[in-house]
């Protein structure tokens, strides 16, 4: 491991941009590390792992590298991947955005349930790898597919995505729908699996486009008719039955710690009543049964969610240019935030500029105040409890990371991949790369265990460490850190090149990348 020295503190801006033109992490973790055997301790600094290029470049650009690099290995398997896991669950972790539409379990009537659309329907083959197709001439092809969906118009953009009609621009519905955009595609994709008769897999990620709305660019393994798809597009809905949250009709409210006063029967809790009034708001169960038990023949979810008429296929066969420039594509833009790589190749003047900044500060007012999830403080504005409502909560400062002015409603993952993409996880991903570095020193006589990076990550009985707040850690330590970060990267690189060199001439191949 390599120790942190203390030479003289020079500025931290300075070390920033050492270590963003060295391209190691510039805002590393310092680690104190004890050797158990020998009880010395030193301290090693750990990359942060921002997966954001606004927050650190280098980090940011290693973990779209990882995610490239997921996207590729999968798109075109020949083989089933071993799955990790069970196969009835077609979901990970990975592929969760957003939260639950409740946030519990609750059954609703059959005549309310999102039923499958009116769709043709096939039988299910236990098979997540495409058709192979022979051509005359015996070759064989295995064709995949790179579709783009997005959500419906708003009101007429021009090519910079700012709306010629501001006044008339349905901002809420853009919001609103942007919220639960992930839940859209959820049911997109179970559908498409329902329709396209076998378990359709993908690598996708959310993006912005320029008019601010997210669109999914989605790897599918295998291809699946073109029709078939605009059909489940266009018959894809998904339903919030939440509590109405249309207009804010609620006043100022307060928190009383034992709402008995107003209503006997709630002696002893507390909640949200309305200022001017003493009016208790309704819990969050309380809103709920009010909207499942509303019968009534015309009544209607909250808000739907469906999909727009603008939808890309491309069909893509393995091992083609093509499907490289998609791989790019993908991950471009998962280093930026949303309303980041929206401005990205504009060619517009100032005044221009300043129009699509008023647009999306729109946008983003509105998503500040409309209701995230069930738990988010807005509700108060609409004369809901907030499910598990304490007090101090204010509307318009929930934490959720859908009203960040970044995320432009979009408060869940950008990157969704399906369980058996690769049947393996990131964490697998990233410790395959490292075994093929491992690899390569080892053919080249070179004690992988020498280095940082491999150990830190790793689980050592011999090695105990502990992370040291920032604030702990004094100027000049922290330039020793990223000094550190940067002699382990020259050191790794320069034997990772010598041990392919001479792996390449003894006819061992390490996969492209590198370190
Ligand atoms: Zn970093
Ligand atoms: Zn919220």
């Amino acid at each position: 491991m390599t120790g942190v020295e203390k030479p003289a503190a020079p500025s931290r801006a300075a070390v920033e941009a050492l270590a963003d033109v060295q391209d190691v992490c510039g805002r590393p973790v310092v680690a104190r590390v004890t050797d158990n055997e020998s009880g010395e301790t030193q301290l090693v600094p750990i990359p942060c792992g921002s997966t954001r290029e606004s927050v650190c470049r280098a980090c940011a650009e290693r973990a779209r590298r990882l995610r490239a690099h997921q996207c590729r290995e999968g798109w075109h398997l020949a083989d089933e991947p071993e799955a990790s896991g069970g196969l009835t669950d077609e979901r990970t972790e990975d592929e969760t955005m957003g939260d639950d539409d409740n946030g519990d379990r609750r059954v609703r009537s059959t005549r309310r349930r999102q039923d499958v659309p009116d769709l043709p329907r096939r039988r299910m083959e236990d098979r997540t790898v495409g058709r192979i197709f022979e051509s005359p001439d015996g070759r064989v092809y295995r064709p995949s597919m790179f579709l783009t969906l997005t959500l419906p118009s708003y009101g007429r953009v021009d090519g910079d995505g700012v709306p010629v009609d501001p006044a008339t621009y349905d901002y809420r519905r853009a919001a609103v729908d942007a919220m639960h955009f992930a839940k859209l595609v959820d049911r997109f994709w179970q559908n498409l699996r329902r329709c396209a008769g076998y378990q359709v897999q993908y690598f996708a990620s959310v993006e912005g486009q320029r008019r601010g709305a997210p669109h999914l660019h989605a790897a599918v393994r295998g291809a699946i008719p073109r029709q078939v798809i605009r059909d489940v597009v266009a018959a894809t809905y998904h339903q919030v039955w939440w509590p109405p949250h249309d207009v804010a009709s609620c006043g100022d409210v307060v928190w009383v710690d034992d709402l008995g006063g107003l209503e006997p029967t709630m002696a002893g809790e507390g909640g949200y009543v309305e200022a001017a009034t003493g009016w208790v708001l309704p819990t969050w169960d309380e809103a709920l049964d009010d909207v499942d038990g509303d019968f009534s023949p015309d009544v209607e979810a909250a808000h739907v969610v469906r999909f727009g008429s603008q939808i890309d296929i491309q069909g893509l066969i393995a091992g083609t240019p093509a499907t490289d420039k998609a791989v790019g594509y993908l991950t471009k833009y998962l280093t930026k935030d949303l309303g980041d790589a929206l401005g990205d190749d504009l060619d517009t003047d100032d005044d221009r500029a300043a129009a699509r900044e008023a647009h999306l500060d729109r946008l983003a007012e509105e998503t500040r105040w409309l209701p995230c999830s069930p738990t988010c403080t807005n509700w108060l504005r609409y004369g809901t409890q907030p499910k598990g409502a304490r007090p101090g909560m204010v509307p318009g400062h929930c934490p959720g990371k859908a009203h960040r002015r970044e995320n432009l409603g979009v408060g869940g993952r950008r990157v969704l991949v399906s369980r058996r993409w690769t049947g393996k996880t990131l964490t697998e991903h990233r410790a395959d790369r490292a075994a093929v570095v491992r690899a390569a020193l080892e053919e080249a006589g070179i004690d992988p265990d020498d280095h940082d990076e491999l150990s830190v990550s790793g689980t050592d009985g011999r090695w105990s460490w502990e992370t040291i707040a920032r604030t702990q850690v004094d100027d000049a330590t922290y330039l020793a850190a990223v000094a550190a970060l940067v002699r382990t990267r020259d050191r790794w690189r320069r034997q990772y090149d010598e041990a392919r060199a001479r792996a390449e001439t003894s006819g061992f191949s390490a996969t492209p990348g590198g370190p």
